[in-house]
């Protein structure tokens, strides 16, 4: 392949292995860097909606295939009260006939990252460079310029269009000089993975729960490989890292969630901050942001990366048009801008913000309402389907199309 590409894109997580993939099946000729050796493994997302699972199908070359061999398909979900011990029970089949899967598919992101991956080493106009860093552009009319960092020392690379897809800190959009509106919570987000059976000790326990309790709420997801718990911390205790990742806190904040005797058995521990953040625009001239590049959001609802993809599939099928039948650039960009910027800010970040509102309310009467609420949307099949066409983000991307 020559030195130069009409796409180049920078990082290697769910959004920008989503887009290589889609451009290279539409034999566009794809660079995709990633600054890490390898394809890096933490525990960020586990959860797959339904207009995602439909977008990587389409993808073909066998990776749903494998993701549904591999994954948990979790095709109800559950909003439990520890106070009342009331279940709201939400059956995702009653979206059966707004998707091809009415479910949640269960499974690490790292694990999607990996199968595309493997895709794209089989194709001629892909190349997947680990070890390389974007810390630089250049753009003109005709094209941009990026300066990739690795072993070999500092190379020039020459493409139509430079597609960011590094994440929240992505160098491309600080150099463009896109702001990233919005703010971070002061509370970060404990997530703890543990092999204790879970699904043994509560009742009829999904493989997805939010769980309110009067003194702390948490998020309980089974992954393929593990039960993971997510709690929250509190603003004053956020700066004392050290602590909230010793035993000890996890040891006491499980034990809170269910009184085993003994030690839990602690798999992966992670601290994270939370933010809610939108880019003030998703592209300048030919540099483009997807995903957490361009937005970011707590993790309640598993949005982020579901709403990431729906970038790469969407900027996907502009920039295939831009480079294979020669449309001007400018004006598709500009559409994508307004069919997944807008999104963001008034769909991801209003639901995922009332999202956490609602599970740290503590104040009884907050907490009795919420629960009579859910508790009456899951038991009626027409309030429970439009419930869940939000929640699946469903509407969104049928909005998000609709725009022109
Ligand atoms: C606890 C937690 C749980 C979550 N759960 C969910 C969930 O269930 N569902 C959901 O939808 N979302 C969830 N999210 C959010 C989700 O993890 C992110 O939205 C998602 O990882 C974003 O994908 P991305 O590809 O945009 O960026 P990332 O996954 O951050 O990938 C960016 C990649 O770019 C590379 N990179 C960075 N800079 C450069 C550079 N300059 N040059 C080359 N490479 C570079 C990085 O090494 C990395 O591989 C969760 C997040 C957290 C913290």
């Amino acid at each position: 392949m020559a030195n130069s590409y009409p796409v180049i894109i920078a990082g290697a997580g769910p959004v920008g292995c989503h887009l290589a993939l889609y451009l290279a099946s539409r034999d566009v000729p794809v660079l995709l860097l990633e600054k890490e050796p390898d394809l890096p493994v933490d525990l960020r997302a586990s959860t797959f909606h339904p207009p995602s699972l439909e977008m990587i199908a389409d993808l073909g070359f066998g990776v749903i295939e494998d993701m549904l061999a591999q994954g948990l398909v979790a095709d109800r979900y559950q909003y439990r009260d520890r106070r009342t011990n009331e279940v709201a029970n939400f059956d995702m089949s009653l979206i059966a006939g707004d998707t091809r899967y009415p479910f949640r598919l269960q499974l690490e992101q790292y694990e999607f990252t990996r199968l595309v991956v493997d895709r794209l080493a089989k194709l001629s106009c892909a190349e997947v460079r680990f070890g390389s860093e974007v810390t630089g552009f250049e753009q003109s009319a005709e094209g941009v310029t990026v300066n990739v960092h690795s072993s070999a020392g500092t190379q020039l690379i020459s493409g139509g269009f430079l597609v960011s897809t590094e994440g929240a800190r992505s160098t491309i959009r600080k150099q463009a000089g896109i702001d990233y509106l919005g703010f971070t919570y002061d509370e970060k987000f404990l997530v703890v993975s543990t092999s204790f059976p879970f699904e043994d000790v509560f009742d009829d326990l999904s493989w997805v729960n939010y769980v309110s309790d009067p003194d702390e709420w948490c998020v309980i997801l089974r992954t393929e490989k593990l039960w993971r718990v997510l709690i929250p911390t509190t603003p004053e205790t956020a700066a004392d890292e050290a602590r909230l990742l010793s035993d000890e806190f996890i040891q006491e904040r499980l034990h809170h969630l269910w009184n085993k005797d003994g030690d839990y058995e602690i798999g992966h521990r992670t601290l994270y901050n939370v933010n809610q953040r939108v880019a003030e625009t998703y592209f300048t001239g030919r540099v483009i942001l997807a995903g957490d590049a361009c937005h970011i959001n707590n993790p309640l609802g598993g949005m982020g990366m579901n709403g990431g993809l729906h970038d790469a599939n969407n900027l996907g099928a502009k920039l295939v048009r831009i480079v294979q039948n020669g449309e001007a650039h400018q004006p598709l960009l500009e559409q994508y801008n307004r069919q997944r910027r807008d999104l963001a800010v008034h769909f991801v970040q209003e639901h995922t913000i009332a999202n956490k509102k609602l599970m740290e309310a503590r104040d009884i009467d907050t907490q009795k309402a919420r629960q009579k609420m859910l508790m009456e949307t899951s038991t009626d099949p027409v309030k429970a389907r439009e419930f869940l066409l939000e929640r699946a983000m469903i509407n969104c991307v049928r909005e998000s199309e609709a725009v022109a």
